[in-house]
């Protein structure tokens, strides 16, 4: 079993880190992690947020982040490479797709070498749809739902990532369009298959309170039926979590 989506987050950059990961990795019966950060805590990806950063309670959300340099990062991952584990560990980037910022995202991770890069749609033209239900307040569903996927469909289509993270994660507040998601989720999984990617059964919504962990049953089935490859993941951002709820989510 693998869980292909966890973060340090919270946790240090230390070799001692990756030993209760990988003891907690062991004691779940999972046999590789894909470890990983988000883009917004880097320093090297600060003008990636510069189009979000434009409204004050994202910039209040950014600014409270106090980036890294990049090479804390790839220096530890050097070093956690030099060691042997029980576990597989592979090691990449949760990185926040704008289609604006394509290029100056291209022209930033072409410079590096991650085992693998998951591209997630966190913000909707400048909505960060998770950072705050309130903030659902008088907005149009159909409408959001709509560029929510077109932006996912240029994530796909950019060919910067190896996954497509949690495609489904704007349903966390129970919001719904009231028109059919089937085709959307046919697009998506055609265009998954046509660009080599692999997307993921993420539990992280749990977190938020949402009923049931991973995607939605009807876009599961059709990702199965046109063959995508799909992960567990957990999104873990502490350690216990990992491997959260892969009972209950089928792949
Ligand atoms: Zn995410
Ligand atoms: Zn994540």
């Amino acid at each position: 079993m693998i869980d292909a989506h966890i973060h340090i987050e919270f946790g240090e950059y230390t070799p001692e880190y990756i030993e209760c990961m990988v003891n907690t990795a062991l004691a779940k019966q999972i046999k590789e992690l894909r470890i990983l950060d988000h883009t917004h805590k880097f320093i090297e990806f600060k003008p990636i947020y510069d189009i979000i950063r434009l409204d004050p309670f994202n910039c209040n959300w950014y600014d409270r982040k106090r980036p890294v340099p990049l090479n804390d990062y790839l220096n530890f991952i050097v070093k956690i490479k030099q060691k042997d584990y029980p576990v597989k560990l592979r090691f990449g980037l949760e990185v926040c797709y704008f289609k604006e910022k394509e290029d100056e995202l291209r022209t930033i991770l072409n410079q590096y070498d991650f085992d693998f890069l998951i591209g997630s749609v966190h913000f909707i033209d400048g909505f960060g749809f998770d950072l705050s239900q309130e903030n659902w307040e008088g907005k149009d569903i159909n409408h959001l739902y709509r560029r929510y996927y077109e932006i996912n469909i240029s994530l796909i289509k950019s060919g910067l990532f190896t996954s497509l993270g949690h495609p489904d994660a704007i349903k966390l507040f129970e919001k719904y369009p009231d028109y059919s998601l089937t085709e959307t989720y046919y697009r998506i999984a055609r265009l998954l298959g046509e660009y080599n990617m692999e997307t993921e059964n993420n539990s992280g919504l749990i977190r938020y309170g949402f009923p049931y962990p991973g995607l939605n049953q009807e876009f599961l089935d059709i990702l199965k039926k046109m063959k995508v490859k799909i992960n567990r993941a957990s999104d873990a951002h502490k350690i216990e979590d990992i491997g959260r709820m892969f009972n209950q989510l089928e792949i």
